[in-house]
């Protein structure tokens, strides 16, 4: 399982449950996720019906990874690099 946002990997499930990740989260109405527990803590913010959403700042400023080609250039996609 992969961080749609900044590409970290997690081995299992368990990990991610263990580590707060968040299994899914919108942006206005499209779904997105997994997002691991730091950018989660910076970029989502948990409503009072339970979903997370994106942060109103940060709306269509994400390169998310579940919309891109591919894997093999996920290493390279940081953080920063996407808000930049
Ligand atoms: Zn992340």
């Amino acid at each position: 399982m992969r961080c749609s946002i900044c590409g970290m990997l997690i081995k299992s499930l368990e990990e991610a449950m263990e580590k707060s990740w968040v299994p899914y989260f919108l942006e206005g109405e499209d779904e997105h996720g997994p997002s691991c527990d730091s950018c989660a803590e910076q970029l989502l913010v948990e409503g009072p019906d339970g979903v997370h959403r994106l942060k109103k700042e940060f709306c269509g400023r994400i390169v998310y990874l579940d919309d891109m080609l591919n894997e093999l250039f996920a290493e390279e996609i940081v953080l920063g690099h996407i808000l930049n």
